[in-house]
């Protein structure tokens, strides 16, 4: 069986591209349309939805640092379409399942950190896109970057392979 429609979910962090470059080698490898969306969660969901004060500008911010680090990422991956780039408000579960189910996307594919112990009991959004999703889910193990790697520019990320 070979995949229709990839969906890979990127975080917009340096981690993101060996997640992408999965996600590209197996549209390339089946013949698959690649899709990407990354979801800007709203602030106030971040504070517990109560929140007594306006965070619309914050979160225009948000949402345009977003947009500015989503066009870097389609610079560096040639292959990616802007049409098929979604940035959107949300919960990335919520939003990642119903742009799966609207778009007859048959692989959701993210990255994922192998959390165990208090991590995982804290919850990641790889456990929680996989819950009740709507195809298969391709979790891409990601090393866990060192404080030395973590410092460096996003442009020479050790540990990702190059396809
Ligand atoms: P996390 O559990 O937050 O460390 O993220 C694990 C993976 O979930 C990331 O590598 C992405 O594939 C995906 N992900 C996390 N946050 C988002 C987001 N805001 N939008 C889209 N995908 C996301």
């Amino acid at each position: 069986m070979s995949y229709q429609h990839i969906l890979v979910a990127v975080d917009l962090t340096e981690e993101c591209d060996p997640v992408v470059k999965r996600a590209r080698a197996l549209a390339e490898g089946t013949g698959a349309r690649l899709s990407l969306v990354h979801i800007v969660e709203p602030m106030a969901m971040a504070f517990g939805g109560d929140v007594p004060m306006d965070l619309s500008q914050l979160q225009q911010q948000q949402f345009d640092q977003a947009k500015e680090r989503l066009e870097k990422l389609l610079a560096k991956f040639p292959g990616l379409s802007r049409d098929d780039a979604h940035l959107t408000y949300g919960q990335p579960r919520q939003e990642i399942h119903t742009l799966a189910k609207d778009n007859g996307i048959d692989l959701i594919v993210v990255g994922s950190h192998g959390r165990h112990g208090l991590k995982l009991l804290l919850g990641s959004t790889s456990n929680d896109v996989l819950h009740g999703a709507p195809c298969d889910v391709l979790a891409v193990r990601l090393k866990e970057a060192s404080a030395a790697e973590k410092a460096k520019p996003q442009d020479d990320i050790p540990g990702s392979t190059a396809f």
